[in-house]
């Protein structure tokens, strides 16, 4: 009996701060708060915000009366900044915490439970969507969603389809050869690449993530750093394979984005309708036309110089990365110069401490864009991208900005991030309230 109340008292005292803060109030109403809205560079004048459920009920420049419930929670903002909930449209919810080896061959149970513990940290930093370019999130997503804990909306897209040999495909070489329909690799059995060979098996796997819940499909159409065995220079994927995926994606209502460098990558994925590029950082003036005149959305990152140096020296993948790296600044200049859609992404790979970075990653924009034009692209303009899923988008509802009638994805920064974008590298300190779905996860205002 007394083991057990100390059992009650611990989980008690462990699981308190989490369901403290993540009542759902009925009503929240923000008082004198002024507002970046996710497409406007500028702040509002001192405004009221209504949030009654998951959704913003109400936007007014005076005072908003609402009933005094004593389920009605009201913030006095004090004129802090109120800015739509952050979005990484390229992240694998999955592959931070663990290594290479841990997330292929580690325990499945163990990889689920650290791939949650960062995803409230990921909310934590003030990012409440996701979208997940590869790996097995569907039941961390199911969790997330369920309450069972704490984490991000999260765009699933389940696993990276691959060819043979190609970026994603991760197995020994003494795996080879594969039986066409016989079993499959470790990697397959989890659920975070599939390899497809054929128009034929690309229809499959691409239905099969479809089953699962997809709300886009990821395709790799040329070489990657990372992988053992893709060169960089290599177009992957024939045009009729990735027609193959766009197509059985088109049936189900969504979408296919590939992960692709070159030109030759960039403008086959183009010819056979897909929508999305990401990377794209070998691309040139020729191809940065043809994304911008097809309407084709870019998901470049700006990644850190210490990614680079984290291949070891002398390696293939430093190689590869050496190769790449300088074309990041490039893209940019390009994407601007043709006024590209261009979404906002970070492709953290196994690293926790990278991972805490995710808000000063999306900070670095300032190299080549405004405060203002690098959270209107991480807020207002990734939600557009993520519109691209239509029916199949897993949160019916307006993300990524504030106005009335959208989801409630709010975060309260205290003080101006479009004048100090350094705000958000410190979310702990900064970040003084953050919302998701209506709910608050964080509050550390005075009471
Ligand atoms: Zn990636």
């Amino acid at each position: 009996m007394f083991a057990r109340s100390i059992v009650l008292v611990l989980a008690c005292a462990l699981a308190a701060p989490l369901d403290a803060q993540t009542s759902a109030p009925a009503t929240t109403l923000f008082q004198n708060v002024r507002i970046f809205d996710g497409k406007a560079g500028q702040l509002s004048g001192p405004s009221y915000v209504l949030v009654r459920g998951n959704r913003i009920e109400r936007i007014s420049s005076t005072p908003i009366a609402t009933d005094r419930r004593a389920d009605t929670v009201v913030i006095d903002g004090g004129g802090r900044t109120l800015m739509p909930g952050l979005i990484d449209v390229h992240w694998h919810a999955m592959l931070i915490r663990s290594t290479p080896a841990q997330a292929i061959a580690g325990d499945v149970g163990y990889n689920n439970i650290a791939a949650g513990a960062e995803a409230t940290d990921t909310l934590l930093r003030g990012f409440t969507t996701v979208r997940d370019v590869g790996g097995p999130s569907f039941g961390l997503k199911q969790a997330i969603d369920e309450g069972i804990v704490a984490g991000p909306r999260i765009f699933p897209s389940g696993a990276v389809i691959t060819i043979t040999g190609g970026h994603g495909d991760f197995r020994q070489l003494s795996e080879l050869p594969r039986t066409i329909g016989g079993p499959l690799s470790r990697m397959e059995q989890l659920g975070g690449s599939a390899v497809a060979d054929s128009p034929d098996e690309v229809r499959v796997r691409v239905r099969e993530q479809l089953m699962q819940g997809a709300s886009q499909i990821k395709l790799t159409a040329g070489g990657g750093v990372s992988s053992p065995h893709s060169p960089i220079d290599a177009s992957t994927f024939t045009e009729e394979e990735l027609r193959a995926a766009v197509e059985a994606a088109g049936n189900w209502g969504t979408y296919v984005t590939v992960h692709a460098f070159t030109p030759e990558a960039i403008q086959r994925a183009i010819a056979a309708g897909v929508k999305c590029i990401e990377h794209g950082f070998l691309m040139d003036e020729v191809t940065a036309k043809l994304i911008a005149s097809k309407g084709v959305w870019l998901s470049p990152q700006p990644l850190p110089e210490e990614l680079r140096q984290g291949f070891p020296a002398g390696s293939v993948q430093r190689a590869k990365a050496d190769e790449v790296w300088p074309g990041i600044a490039r893209t940019y200049e390009l994407a601007k110069k043709y006024k590209i859609k261009t979404a906002f992404g970070t492709d953290v790979l196994f690293s926790q401490a990278l991972a805490q970075q995710q808000g000063a990653i999306l900070a670095s924009l300032v190299r080549w864009y405004t405060p203002a034009e690098a959270l209107v692209m991480a807020t207002g303009t990734n939600a557009q991208l993520l519109s691209l899923s239509g029916k199949r988008s897993p949160y019916p509802g307006k993300l990524g900005v504030i106005e009335e009638g959208a989801l409630a994805d709010l975060l309260l920064v205290d003080g101006n991030p479009i004048e100090n974008i350094k705000l958000i590298e410190d979310p702990a300190k900064n970040f003084v309230l953050i919302m998701k779905d209506g709910k608050i996860y964080k509050n550390t205002l005075p009471k």
